[in-house]
């Protein structure tokens, strides 16, 4: 555990995690990947008030030679600080044994924070909001689901043309059927 986690604050920020799957391994498939790194984040105590998107397939951006992807957004209340936060997406995506192949390419599990709050970050390890967010109908299209109101640099989602751009992404299943997967 990082030493940012081991001191949780009293501020709980509204944040977006977006997760995307292509590949099984001896854990499981990518729906079950999703799942998994889900539940995980349901289960932090400095994650609170977590609400999922449906889950979406979709053609990949990268690499064309590789399976589709499972998408899903995840929006929750948290009091680690955001390096702390990437910390823990990065964990989950160990725990799915995740190996990096190729730049864009096949991969367990991905788990990207797309917002926090409203802060705009420029780490070395950490962009905030996550560069191409608004370019991306596979982030936006889950996205609008939970979060319809939501602002992004400035301007609402929904005035976003990929938010509203279902080529290429169809929706596998509903956030509320997803738990009996
Ligand atoms: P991608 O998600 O673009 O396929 P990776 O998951 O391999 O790429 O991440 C590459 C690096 O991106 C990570 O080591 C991480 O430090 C950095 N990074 C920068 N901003 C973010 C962000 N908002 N969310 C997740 N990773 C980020
Ligand atoms: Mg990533």
């Amino acid at each position: 555990m990082s030493a940012e986690s081991q001191t949780p604050n009293q501020n709980w920020t509204q944040c977006y995690l977006g997760l995307g799957s292509n590949l099984a391994n001896e854990l499981g498939t990518p729906i079950e990947h999703l799942t998994r790194g889900i539940a995980k984040l349901k289960a932090n105590s400095q994650i609170r008030n977590l609400v999922a998107s449906s889950f979406y397939g979709s053609i990949p951006m990268g690499p064309q030679d590789q399976p589709d992807f499972v998408n899903a957004v995840v929006g929750f209340e948290t009091n680690l600080t955001p390096i702390a936060l990437l910390d823990v997406c990065q964990a989950l995506e160990t725990d799915a044994r995740r190996e990096r192949l190729r730049h864009w390419g096949e991969r367990s599990l991905d788990v990207d924070v797309l917002l926090f709050g409203d802060q705009e970050i420029h780490e070395p390890r950490l962009i905030v909001p996550h560069l191409g967010i608004t370019e991306r109908n596979f982030v936006l299209v889950p996205l609008i689901e939970i979060a319809p109101n939501l602002i992004i640099n400035g301007t609402p989602i929904s005035s976003y043309p990929e938010s509203q751009n279902l080529s290429g992404i169809h929706r596998i299943c509903d956030a509320d059927q997803r738990g009996k997967l």
